[in-house]
Protein backbone atom coordinates (compact mmCIF):
# COMPACT_ATOMS: atom_id res chain seq x y z
CA UNK A 1 0.00 0.00 0.00
CA UNK A 2 2.84 2.25 1.11
CA UNK A 3 4.71 0.93 -1.99
CA UNK A 4 1.80 2.43 -4.35
CA UNK A 5 0.83 5.30 -2.74
CA UNK A 6 5.07 7.02 -3.24
CA UNK A 7 5.18 5.52 -6.61
CA UNK A 8 1.23 7.53 -6.95
CA UNK A 9 3.14 10.51 -5.88
CA UNK A 10 6.25 10.23 -7.58
CA UNK A 11 4.36 9.67 -10.96
CA UNK A 12 2.43 13.65 -9.44
CA UNK A 13 5.77 14.84 -8.77
CA UNK A 14 7.39 13.43 -12.08
CA UNK A 15 4.31 15.13 -14.23
CA UNK A 16 4.38 18.83 -12.49
CA UNK A 17 8.21 18.59 -12.99
CA UNK A 18 7.69 17.98 -16.84
CA UNK A 19 4.74 20.64 -17.17
CA UNK A 20 6.65 23.46 -15.52
CA UNK A 21 9.49 22.64 -17.35
CA UNK A 22 7.53 22.90 -20.82
CA UNK A 23 5.70 25.70 -20.01
CA UNK A 24 8.66 27.46 -19.20
CA UNK A 25 10.64 26.65 -22.16
CA UNK A 26 8.24 27.43 -24.14
CA UNK A 27 7.66 30.95 -22.55
CA UNK A 28 11.31 31.55 -22.58
CA UNK A 29 11.79 30.53 -26.63
CA UNK A 30 8.66 33.05 -27.70
CA UNK A 31 9.86 36.69 -28.99
CA UNK A 32 8.20 39.13 -26.46
CA UNK A 33 6.93 42.13 -28.33
CA UNK A 34 5.32 45.29 -26.41
CA UNK A 35 2.99 47.08 -28.18
CA UNK A 36 1.74 50.62 -27.44
CA UNK A 37 -2.00 50.23 -28.46
CA UNK A 38 -4.19 47.31 -28.77
CA UNK A 39 -4.30 47.95 -32.92
CA UNK A 40 -0.21 47.63 -32.92
CA UNK A 41 -0.53 44.35 -30.51
CA UNK A 42 -3.40 42.95 -32.79
CA UNK A 43 -1.14 43.37 -36.13
CA UNK A 44 1.98 41.71 -34.21
CA UNK A 45 -0.05 38.60 -32.69
CA UNK A 46 -1.35 38.51 -36.06
CA UNK A 47 1.65 38.27 -37.74
CA UNK A 48 4.28 36.46 -35.29
CA UNK A 49 1.14 33.61 -33.97
CA UNK A 50 2.90 30.84 -32.05
CA UNK A 51 6.50 32.43 -31.92
CA UNK A 52 5.37 35.41 -30.24
CA UNK A 53 4.16 36.70 -26.71
CA UNK A 54 2.44 40.15 -27.29
CA UNK A 55 1.70 42.23 -24.51
CA UNK A 56 -0.16 46.18 -25.05
CA UNK A 57 0.34 49.14 -22.67
CA UNK A 58 -2.83 50.84 -23.68
CA UNK A 59 -6.17 48.58 -23.18
CA UNK A 60 -9.44 49.82 -23.80
CA UNK A 61 -10.51 53.20 -23.85
CA UNK A 62 -7.26 54.83 -23.20
CA UNK A 63 -6.43 57.29 -24.92
CA UNK A 64 -3.08 57.53 -26.79
CA UNK A 65 -2.08 61.35 -26.47
CA UNK A 66 -2.10 61.73 -23.06
CA UNK A 67 -0.69 58.32 -22.43
CA UNK A 68 2.35 58.24 -20.05
CA UNK A 69 3.95 54.62 -19.11
CA UNK A 70 3.76 53.02 -15.74
CA UNK A 71 6.82 51.75 -14.18
CA UNK A 72 4.77 48.18 -14.75
CA UNK A 73 5.60 49.43 -18.44
CA UNK A 74 9.02 50.63 -18.08
CA UNK A 75 9.72 46.89 -16.83
CA UNK A 76 8.00 45.44 -19.53
CA UNK A 77 9.63 47.63 -21.96
CA UNK A 78 12.93 46.77 -20.58
CA UNK A 79 12.32 42.86 -20.74
CA UNK A 80 11.07 42.90 -24.30
CA UNK A 81 12.71 41.76 -27.46
CA UNK A 82 10.66 43.67 -29.80
CA UNK A 83 9.14 47.23 -29.14
CA UNK A 84 6.25 48.45 -31.36
CA UNK A 85 4.38 51.68 -31.18
CA UNK A 86 2.79 53.79 -33.57
CA UNK A 87 5.05 56.77 -33.71
CA UNK A 88 4.14 60.41 -35.97
CA UNK A 89 3.55 61.44 -32.10
CA UNK A 90 0.65 59.45 -31.29
CA UNK A 91 2.16 58.83 -28.15
CA UNK A 92 3.10 62.26 -27.73
CA UNK A 93 3.47 61.84 -23.89
CA UNK A 94 6.30 58.76 -24.48
CA UNK A 95 9.21 60.09 -26.61
CA UNK A 96 11.47 60.12 -23.74
CA UNK A 97 10.58 56.39 -23.11
CA UNK A 98 11.29 55.46 -26.45
CA UNK A 99 14.38 57.37 -26.90
CA UNK A 100 15.73 55.61 -23.43
CA UNK A 101 14.78 52.16 -24.50
CA UNK A 102 16.25 52.66 -28.26
CA UNK A 103 20.03 52.84 -26.55
CA UNK A 104 19.52 49.26 -24.99
CA UNK A 105 21.27 46.50 -26.59
CA UNK A 106 19.40 43.68 -28.69
CA UNK A 107 16.33 45.82 -28.62
CA UNK A 108 14.59 46.10 -31.63
CA UNK A 109 12.42 49.33 -31.51
CA UNK A 110 9.96 50.76 -34.53
CA UNK A 111 7.50 53.04 -35.35
CA UNK A 112 5.34 51.19 -37.56
CA UNK A 113 3.64 54.34 -39.14
CA UNK A 114 6.92 55.90 -39.50
CA UNK A 115 7.84 53.62 -42.33
CA UNK A 116 4.73 54.23 -44.61
CA UNK A 117 5.64 56.65 -47.31
CA UNK A 118 5.20 60.40 -46.38
CA UNK A 119 3.52 61.08 -49.66
CA UNK A 120 0.64 58.56 -47.95
CA UNK A 121 0.32 60.17 -45.28
CA UNK A 122 -2.03 63.53 -44.20
CA UNK A 123 0.19 66.41 -43.49
CA UNK A 124 -1.13 68.39 -39.87
CA UNK A 125 1.77 71.43 -40.00
CA UNK A 126 3.88 71.67 -43.33
CA UNK A 127 6.47 73.26 -41.29
CA UNK A 128 7.26 70.61 -39.25
CA UNK A 129 6.41 68.67 -40.96
CA UNK A 130 3.94 66.59 -38.91
CA UNK A 131 1.23 63.83 -39.85
CA UNK A 132 -1.20 62.89 -39.30
CA UNK A 133 -0.86 59.61 -37.03
CA UNK A 134 -4.39 57.68 -37.36
CA UNK A 135 -3.29 55.91 -40.37
CA UNK A 136 -5.48 52.51 -38.86
CA UNK A 137 -8.32 53.77 -40.41
CA UNK A 138 -7.56 53.16 -43.90
CA UNK A 139 -7.38 49.30 -44.05
CA UNK A 140 -5.10 49.42 -47.06
CA UNK A 141 -2.56 51.68 -45.33
CA UNK A 142 -2.92 50.02 -42.03
CA UNK A 143 -2.21 46.51 -44.09
CA UNK A 144 1.15 47.82 -45.28
CA UNK A 145 1.80 47.52 -41.11
CA UNK A 146 1.43 44.23 -41.82
CA UNK A 147 3.68 43.74 -44.06
CA UNK A 148 6.48 45.84 -42.26
CA UNK A 149 6.09 43.78 -38.74
CA UNK A 150 6.40 40.99 -40.83
CA UNK A 151 9.72 42.43 -43.01
CA UNK A 152 11.12 43.48 -39.53
CA UNK A 153 10.42 40.10 -37.60
CA UNK A 154 11.58 38.01 -40.22
CA UNK A 155 15.14 39.92 -40.32
CA UNK A 156 15.66 39.75 -36.58
CA UNK A 157 14.04 36.01 -36.74
CA UNK A 158 15.00 34.95 -40.18
CA UNK A 159 14.37 31.23 -39.14
CA UNK A 160 10.47 31.46 -39.18
CA UNK A 161 10.48 33.84 -42.47
CA UNK A 162 8.33 31.79 -44.16
CA UNK A 163 6.07 31.81 -41.10
CA UNK A 164 5.69 35.11 -41.04
CA UNK A 165 5.46 35.85 -45.04
CA UNK A 166 2.33 33.46 -45.13
CA UNK A 167 0.88 35.45 -41.92
CA UNK A 168 1.17 39.02 -43.85
CA UNK A 169 -0.28 37.58 -47.12
CA UNK A 170 -2.81 35.72 -44.83
CA UNK A 171 -3.85 38.79 -43.62
CA UNK A 172 -3.95 40.96 -46.25
CA UNK A 173 -6.15 39.27 -48.19
CA UNK A 174 -8.42 39.32 -45.59
CA UNK A 175 -8.02 43.28 -45.10
CA UNK A 176 -8.83 43.73 -48.82
CA UNK A 177 -12.08 42.22 -48.36
CA UNK A 178 -12.68 44.15 -45.02
CA UNK A 179 -11.74 47.39 -47.24
CA UNK A 180 -14.52 46.40 -50.04
CA UNK A 181 -16.79 46.21 -47.52
CA UNK A 182 -16.27 49.45 -45.41
CA UNK A 183 -16.49 51.09 -48.81
CA UNK A 184 -19.41 49.16 -49.68
CA UNK A 185 -21.84 50.51 -46.34
CA UNK A 186 -20.48 53.94 -46.43
CA UNK A 187 -21.61 53.99 -50.32
CA UNK A 188 -25.02 53.02 -48.89
CA UNK A 189 -25.57 56.30 -46.94
CA UNK A 190 -27.65 59.46 -49.01
CA UNK A 191 -24.47 61.89 -50.14
CA UNK A 192 -25.62 64.37 -48.60
CA UNK A 193 -25.66 62.89 -45.07
CA UNK A 194 -21.84 61.61 -45.43
CA UNK A 195 -20.81 63.55 -42.90
CA UNK A 196 -18.72 62.22 -39.81
CA UNK A 197 -18.59 64.51 -36.40
CA UNK A 198 -16.49 63.50 -33.87
CA UNK A 199 -14.96 64.76 -30.97
CA UNK A 200 -11.57 64.14 -32.33
CA UNK A 201 -9.71 64.32 -35.75
CA UNK A 202 -8.93 60.50 -35.86
CA UNK A 203 -11.03 60.04 -38.72
CA UNK A 204 -9.30 62.46 -41.53
CA UNK A 205 -8.05 58.98 -43.41
CA UNK A 206 -11.24 57.36 -42.98
CA UNK A 207 -12.77 60.20 -44.77
CA UNK A 208 -10.21 60.28 -48.07
CA UNK A 209 -10.29 56.89 -48.00
CA UNK A 210 -13.78 56.15 -48.24
CA UNK A 211 -15.65 59.33 -49.38
CA UNK A 212 -17.06 61.06 -46.13
CA UNK A 213 -16.25 64.76 -44.83
CA UNK A 214 -14.88 64.70 -41.46
CA UNK A 215 -15.22 67.07 -38.69
CA UNK A 216 -13.41 66.55 -35.32
CA UNK A 217 -14.20 68.73 -32.34
CA UNK A 218 -10.42 68.65 -31.52
CA UNK A 219 -7.75 68.99 -33.76
CA UNK A 220 -5.61 65.72 -34.17
CA UNK A 221 -4.29 65.46 -30.76
CA UNK A 222 -6.76 65.74 -27.35
CA UNK A 223 -4.16 67.89 -25.89
CA UNK A 224 -5.54 70.87 -27.40
CA UNK A 225 -8.77 71.52 -25.46
CA UNK A 226 -11.74 72.18 -27.86
CA UNK A 227 -12.81 76.41 -27.55
CA UNK A 228 -16.02 77.57 -27.84
CA UNK A 229 -15.44 78.71 -31.17
CA UNK A 230 -15.08 75.02 -32.58
CA UNK A 231 -18.30 74.34 -30.70
CA UNK A 232 -19.94 77.01 -32.69
CA UNK A 233 -18.64 76.51 -36.00
CA UNK A 234 -19.92 72.76 -35.57
CA UNK A 235 -23.16 73.56 -34.56
CA UNK A 236 -23.50 75.86 -37.43
CA UNK A 237 -22.62 73.06 -39.64
CA UNK A 238 -25.01 70.42 -38.63
CA UNK A 239 -27.42 73.24 -38.54
CA UNK A 240 -27.28 74.14 -41.64
CA UNK A 241 -26.72 70.66 -43.37
CA UNK A 242 -29.36 69.18 -41.31
CA UNK A 243 -27.26 66.73 -40.01
CA UNK A 244 -28.94 63.81 -38.43
CA UNK A 245 -25.67 62.38 -36.23
CA UNK A 246 -22.59 62.70 -34.35
CA UNK A 247 -20.52 60.53 -32.90
CA UNK A 248 -18.69 59.97 -28.93
CA UNK A 249 -15.75 58.08 -29.37
CA UNK A 250 -14.56 55.80 -26.40
CA UNK A 251 -11.17 57.41 -25.64
CA UNK A 252 -12.27 60.50 -25.03
CA UNK A 253 -14.67 62.45 -22.79
CA UNK A 254 -18.19 62.75 -23.87
CA UNK A 255 -18.86 66.24 -22.60
CA UNK A 256 -17.63 68.40 -25.57
CA UNK A 257 -20.00 66.74 -28.26
CA UNK A 258 -22.43 66.69 -25.57
CA UNK A 259 -22.45 70.72 -25.90
CA UNK A 260 -22.52 70.30 -29.83
CA UNK A 261 -26.06 68.71 -29.15
CA UNK A 262 -26.59 71.70 -26.80
CA UNK A 263 -25.83 74.11 -29.22
CA UNK A 264 -27.86 72.69 -31.90
CA UNK A 265 -30.81 72.34 -29.88
CA UNK A 266 -31.38 75.54 -28.93
CA UNK A 267 -31.31 76.55 -32.94
CA UNK A 268 -34.21 73.72 -32.94
CA UNK A 269 -32.18 71.60 -34.55
CA UNK A 270 -32.50 68.08 -33.11
CA UNK A 271 -28.91 65.91 -33.64
CA UNK A 272 -28.39 62.70 -31.54
CA UNK A 273 -25.62 60.81 -30.30
CA UNK A 274 -25.43 58.45 -33.12
CA UNK A 275 -23.41 56.11 -31.12
CA UNK A 276 -19.48 55.48 -29.65
CA UNK A 277 -16.81 54.87 -31.84
CA UNK A 278 -13.85 53.23 -31.16
CA UNK A 279 -11.12 56.12 -32.44
CA UNK A 280 -7.29 55.84 -30.20
CA UNK A 281 -8.78 52.05 -28.71
CA UNK A 282 -9.65 48.97 -29.31
CA UNK A 283 -12.73 47.46 -27.33
CA UNK A 284 -12.31 44.93 -24.40
CA UNK A 285 -10.24 41.56 -24.95
CA UNK A 286 -12.77 38.77 -26.01
CA UNK A 287 -15.20 40.72 -27.68
CA UNK A 288 -15.19 41.15 -31.12
CA UNK A 289 -14.43 45.34 -30.89
CA UNK A 290 -10.97 44.08 -29.30
CA UNK A 291 -9.85 43.18 -32.51
CA UNK A 292 -8.68 45.66 -35.49
CA UNK A 293 -11.50 43.96 -37.85
CA UNK A 294 -14.06 44.21 -34.97
CA UNK A 295 -13.06 47.43 -34.16
CA UNK A 296 -13.68 48.59 -38.36
CA UNK A 297 -16.57 46.84 -38.56
CA UNK A 298 -18.37 47.97 -35.07
CA UNK A 299 -17.66 51.40 -36.17
CA UNK A 300 -18.92 51.39 -39.58
CA UNK A 301 -21.89 49.65 -38.53
CA UNK A 302 -22.49 52.55 -36.29
CA UNK A 303 -22.09 55.57 -38.70
CA UNK A 304 -24.28 53.62 -41.11
CA UNK A 305 -26.91 52.90 -39.21
CA UNK A 306 -27.12 56.93 -37.42
CA UNK A 307 -26.23 58.18 -41.23
CA UNK A 308 -28.45 56.55 -43.28
ZN1 LIG B 1 -6.23 60.53 -31.74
Amino acid sequence: MNLRISIFACLILLTTISCQRNSTESAEGLIKIVATTGMVADAAQAIGGEYVVVESLMGPGVDPHLYKATHGDLKLLRNADVILYNGLHLEGKMAEVFEKMAQLPDKVIHPVAEFIPKAALKVVDPNGPTYDPHIWFDVVLWAAVYKEIGDLLSHSYPEHADYFKANVEGKQAELTVLDGWVQQEINSIPEAQRILITAHDAFEYFGAAYGIQVKGLQGISTLSEAGLRDVKELVDLIVDQQIKAVFVESSVPVRDINAVVKGCKEKGHEVAIGGTLFSDAMGEAGTEEGTYEGMVKSNVNTIVNALR
